[in-house]
């Protein structure tokens, strides 16, 4: 069986009615690149930069941070790198937040929920984000979004760290920027929100909790837990129709894109990436490639 995947190595991941897709692979540090490249990946499809947060005493400094960034990039060598910015919180706690107790850390201070309140912390990434975008083929996507009004904040920030940086005659450059649909006020917003980033992301693992209001940490949950409920098929047919309106593309990031029963779904509706664990990569080559849907125009 592993035999057979490997012919798809080096394949192009396209349909046979000629839809080309984008399939890349999820990581959470700079060790996980050789599995990226060695399953064959176009790409690295969200690389939760928290973990540069995880297991320490104090922030990252830009310095660090710009490294990391440098040398997933430059590891990739050319290769699209999209790197989320930090999801610190829910279930991902660092003591140095100083985030204190929460009653619903899940519907909590979060993400990027932390970034625009305490933006010095964000201002850092995005630093060490735009003068990696130097080095490659880089995008930035932001976590946990739910409205223009917070998209429009993160932009005026980004500008102006532009600006400092040129002011400061620091080589930068923009990356290609787009948002997490993982809220299901994102999902209701999209429409709107395709008009102000470049891509959308779809976070299938929070999009499910927050719709079905269950839990992902949650065991005792398991037999209401139901990934395929038409609730979240309609509601990635539905972004990714206000995303194609508006000439942006969607991918999916959240588990459900590792999922070989949904490939064909996906194909159906437009999907035009899906990134996933290293291991599931020829996996679902294979599949996208026997997928033969309709004749496209
Ligand atoms: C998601 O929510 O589907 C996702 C990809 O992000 P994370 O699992 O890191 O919350
Ligand atoms: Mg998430």
């Amino acid at each position: 069986k592993e035999a057979l995947l490997q012919k798809y190595k080096g394949k192009e991941t396209c349909t046979k009615n000629g839809k080309k897709v984008h399939l890349y692979a999820n990581i959470g540090n700079v060790g996980d690149i050789p599995s990226v490249l060695e399953n064959d990946a176009e790409g690295v499809g969200l690389f939760r930069s928290e973990f540069l947060y995880l297991g320490r005493e104090d922030f990252p400094t830009e310095e660090e941070q710009f490294r990391a960034y440098r040398q997933v990039l430059q590891t990739m060598a050319g290769k699209k790198v999209i790197i989320r910015t930090l999801d610190i919180g829910a279930d991902k706690q660092v003591d140095y937040f100083g985030l204190g107790e929460e009653e619903n850390p899940a519907m909590g201070y979060r993400a990027i929920r932390i970034c625009l309140k305490q933006p010095e912390i964000f201002k850092t990434q995005l630093r060490a984000l735009l003068r990696a975008a130097v080095y490659g083929n880089l995008s930035v996507m932001y976590p946990m979004i739910t409205s223009e009004e917070e998209v429009a904040k993160i932009q005026k920030i980004v500008k102006e760290v532009e600006n400092e940086l040129t002011k400061k005659g620091v080589p930068y450059q923009i990356p290609e920027q787009g948002i997490m649909i993982e809220t299901p006020a994102a999902v209701m917003v999209s429409d709107e929100l395709a008009q102000m980033v470049d891509f959308f992301s779809i976070g299938t693992n929070d999009l499910t909790q927050y719709t079905m209001a269950i839990d992902r940490q949650n065991a005792k949950l398991d037999d209401f837990y139901n990934a395929h409920h038409k609730a979240i098929i309609r509601m990635i047919r539905m972004v990714t129709e206000n995303a194609h309106k508006h000439g942006k593309w969607v991918g999916i990031c959240g588990e459900l894109g590792a999922d070989l029963e949904l490939t064909d779904t996906f194909m159906e509706i437009g999907v035009d990436e899906l990134s996933v664990a290293p291991s599931m990569v020829l996996k679902l080559r294979k599949q996208i490639c026997e997928y033969e849907g309709y004749m496209l125009d």
